[in-house]
């Protein structure tokens, strides 16, 4: 794994938290405030790559990261664009093809 300039601050930034590169890109600014967008975006990106930080969907074609690694569902609530982490353990899947093993998934729960 590469080590990243700013992989502290922005691991700070996005702890217990969903953000898009833009909110991270402000928060880590007011720290670092010479900054580039592109150089926190790279960043951001190439954390992703590595799985550093996790990378998902939010509302309105954005795509949102944070440091939570566990498997977990989120909770989206369109009119505030909030996120919440919901359990795996409260949801269960069923009707799994054979041959088929369970990867990874993604859920998200909307409230509009
Ligand atoms: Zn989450």
């Amino acid at each position: 794994m590469r080590t990243h300039q700013y992989r502290d601050i922005i691991c700070t930034t996005c702890t217990c938290r969903h953000l898009s590169a833009d909110d991270i890109f402000d928060e880590v600014r007011v720290k670092e405030p010479k900054i580039g967008r592109a150089t926190v975006y790279r960043n951001i990106e190439a954390m992703a790559e590595e799985g550093v930080l996790r990378r998902f969907p939010g509302i309105n074609g954005k795509t949102y990261y944070e440091c939570n690694d566990a498997t977990h569902a989120h909770l989206v609530d369109d009119a505030t664009g909030m996120f919440c982490d919901f359990p795996m353990s409260n949801i269960s899947v069923s009707g799994i093809p054979d041959g088929y093993d369970i990867a990874e998934i993604r859920i998200q729960i909307r409230k509009q």
